[in-house]
């Protein structure tokens, strides 16, 4: 078995999967969603001292696996750098104790594989990957074969929706609250222009659009916010879908998946879906609790690194914030 650790972010969690028949044996998480929510987004230095008491916690409860395991895994990158280290030196204390290989996981990489917990993977495969840090689309070919096609040029579309949230004075996450906003909306009300609308790139930008949104809730009165919400909503999914369009142009996809925290927008879905049938793609989702951050994505990838005996040193293992992908 391999015993996973994620804290790249705000959640805790750590997983223990079965080699052979890639079965999630045990999972748990932590999220520090209400601790960060008075502050409107993650504070750093706070997520880490909570990891430092959460880790230990989940990890009790596994000593009962210690000696059937035979790798560790842990996200090393990208993510908070402060958080990133908390679930690294737990990872090598493990190693060093149980005597036992460690592998560095890419956290993009495990929202890929989020796709395929307890399943085979299925490529080659084009995904869109909207989190809290990232708005980007992938070609995967494989594990060690993954082209990034277009990416933001600044915040996120996760991290968009976190921002208009606090503008608000709705809590955080934002995406799920913005999103119970916007269902009693009118997705018409507010005009908002469509980022890089005229531009021939394939890439996003979601700056521009939540300023724009700031003008409209600083006019506003809190009655209107439901038509902001909606409206809001509505261009920054009608962004990536006229970006998909152009890019489907030059590349269909026969398999096309959402993965992160925001995949699980239900008007985001509904959107790719419709795009999706005028081109007979499949549309692949991870399951609604694997779209956020979990350790399960980060054992499922760590079981395709042990079979390739992609192990690191503990020396060569290293947290980064960004990644190489
Ligand atoms: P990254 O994976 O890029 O490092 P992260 O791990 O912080 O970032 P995730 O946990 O994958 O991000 O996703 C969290 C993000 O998803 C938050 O920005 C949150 O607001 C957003 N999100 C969650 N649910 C929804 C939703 N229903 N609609 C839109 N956004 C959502
Ligand atoms: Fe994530």
């Amino acid at each position: 078995m391999i015993l996973s650790i994620e804290s790249s972010c705000d959640d805790s969690a750590i997983a223990i999967t079965e080699i052979a028949t890639k079965k999630l044996i045990f999972h748990k998480k932590i999220s520090q969603e209400i601790e960060h929510s008075v502050y409107g987004g993650v504070v750093p230095e706070l997520a880490a001292r909570l990891h430092a008491e959460a880790l230990p916690k989940i990890l009790e409860d596994c000593k009962p696996y210690f000696k059937t395991l035979k790798a560790v895994a842990v996200t090393s990158s990208p993510g908070l750098t402060v958080t990133l280290i908390e679930g690294v030196v737990m990872a090598k204390a493990i190693s060093i104790a149980l005597n036992i290989p460690i592998i560095g996981v890419n956290h993009l990489v495990g929202h890929i594989y989020s796709l395929f917990i307890e399943k085979e993977a299925i490529f080659p495969l084009t995904v869109l990957l909207v989190s809290g840090g990232h708005t980007q689309v992938m070609e995967v070919k494989s594990l060690d074969n993954i082209k990034t096609v277009a990416k933001s040029m600044d915040d996120s579309f996760g991290e968009s929706f976190d921002k208009v949230a606090k503008m608000m004075h709705l809590g955080y996450p934002g995406g799920p609250l913005i999103q119970e906003l916007a269902k009693d909306g009118d997705r018409k009300k507010y005009n908002f222009t469509v980022p890089l609308h005229q531009s021939p790139l394939i890439a996003f930008s979601y700056s521009g659009l939540k300023n724009s949104v700031r003008l409209a809730v600083e006019k506003a009165e809190e009655s209107d916010y439901k038509d902001i919400a909606a409206s809001f909503e509505h261009i920054a999914t009608a962004h990536i879908i006229q970006k998909l369009k152009r890019y489907f142009k030059e590349a269909t996809p026969k398999n096309f998946a959402i993965v992160g925290g925001a995949s699980a927008n239900l008007y985001l879905r509904e959107q790719i879906e419709k795009l999706l049938a005028l081109y007979g793609a499949k549309l692949l989702l991870s399951e609604l609790k694997y779209c956020s951050d979990n350790a399960a994505m980060i054992g499922r990838v760590a079981l395709e690194m042990y079979k390739k005996e992609m192990f690191s040193s503990l020396d060569e293992l290293k947290v980064c914030p960004k990644s190489v992908i």
